[in-house]
């Protein structure tokens, strides 16, 4: 598989303001020093309960927010070539005379505050393509109804305000917009958390559907796991800003071997509630970020912790030798006997 993505020692850190100075008095360390890659063609799903730093994640990857610390190598081709450049730190301009800036783009939660109102569609779709290429009035408007065709919708939906629209028809302008640049790289940030059940699979199937057409990369976010187990090729677990476990979507459901994985989706919800394996409750509340728990972050909430838990960070190393399947747990060889032990089959 040809990486699109190599993140290194990723850290996004927030300070905090306080006084009559407004001077920081503290840092939320909302990502912290994490390494992931991500490959050109793929649904990476990056899930994690709200608070543990995955849209920050996101948007750092995208440089909507300047990281902190670290790199993101992204592997690029422009006229035929290919090349790696870190653009955790290029600035703006740098990015948009390379061609970057266009190929990385984000669909929001929620398309009513994501889309300007005072806006018409065709101005919506039209103001990236703008950007970016020469195009004379006619051209544009015809490209601009190929995209809403592409999302479902129609050049009678031109002339309309985003008021106009239904929930899913908002975040189909929101998608037309997002690929109308005709970008590498998109940051789903729980596209579909935000619209009525009814609609949220038309626009999960929309959008596995323009993956494979379009040749798109995606960084999914969400905490639905059923959501992300049907749209996923490859799954990344966050706790509390560090990537605890990472692995291809089917392998993750079946041999998940982080204790916080292994409690995440104990919670999915079975047709079969008799055999249901017993779920996982983990108990106390997410510490904080601002002053994260030594060692291991998972330590407080971990069934199985030990005293090394607690002193030493333990590194994401490949699970059973399997290269794509890696885990950041000092007892991840023994995981599948202990949870076996204490909650009984899986
Ligand atoms: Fe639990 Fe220790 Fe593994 Fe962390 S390293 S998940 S505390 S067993």
């Amino acid at each position: 598989m040809e990486k699109l993505f190599e993140l290194r020692n990723l850290k996004k850190y927030y300070p905090i303001l306080g006084g009559v100075m407004r001077r920081p008095v503290n840092t939320v360390k909302a990502v912290d020093k994490i390494d992931l890659d991500i490959y050109r063609g793929e649904c990476l799903g990056l899930v994690g309960e709200s608070g543990c730093g995955k849209t920050t994640t996101g948007k750092a990857i995208i440089r909507l927010h300047d990281p902190t610390e670290g790199n993101i190598f992204y592997h690029y081709r422009q006229d035929g070539k290919a090349e790696r450049v870190d653009i955790a730190s290029m600035p703006p301009s740098e990015m948009k005379r390379r061609g970057i800036r266009k190929e990385l783009q984000m669909v929001f939660q929620d398309p009513t505050s994501s889309l300007d109102p005072r806006m018409l569609v065709k101005n919506i779709i039209a103001e990236p393509i703008r950007l970016y290429q020469q195009m004379n009035a006619r051209e544009l408007e015809h490209r601009v109804i190929e995209l809403l065709n592409t999302v479902g919708l129609t050049k009678d939906h031109l002339l309309r305000y985003p008021h106009e629209f239904s929930g899913g028809q908002r975040q189909r302008i929101a998608v037309a917009r997002a690929i109308a640049t005709d970008p590498d790289f998109i940051v789903m940030d729980e596209p579909t958390s935000a619209l009525d059940v009814s609609v949220q699979a038309q626009i999960l199937n929309l959008l596995k559907t323009l993956q494979e057409r379009l040749n798109l990369t995606y960084l999914f976010v969400t905490h639905h796991l059923l959501v992300v187990k049907y749209i996923s090729h490859r799954i990344a677990v966050m706790y509390l800003g560090k990537i605890v476990e990472t692995a291809k979507s089917d392998r993750i459901f079946r041999y998940r071997a982080h204790p916080y994985t292994q409690a995440l989706l104990s919670a999915i919800p079975a047709p079969d509630v008799e055999h249901k394996p017993e779920r996982i409750v983990l108990t106390g509340d997410v510490p904080s970020p601002i002053n994260p728990p030594s060692g291991c972050r998972f330590h407080p909430r971990c069934p199985f912790a030990l005293e090394i838990c607690q002193q030493q960070e333990p590194q994401l190393l490949a699970f059973s030798g399997d290269q794509d399947h890696l885990v950041a747990c000092h007892r991840q060889n023994e995981m599948h006997q202990l949870v076996h032990d204490k909650y009984g089959k899986r």
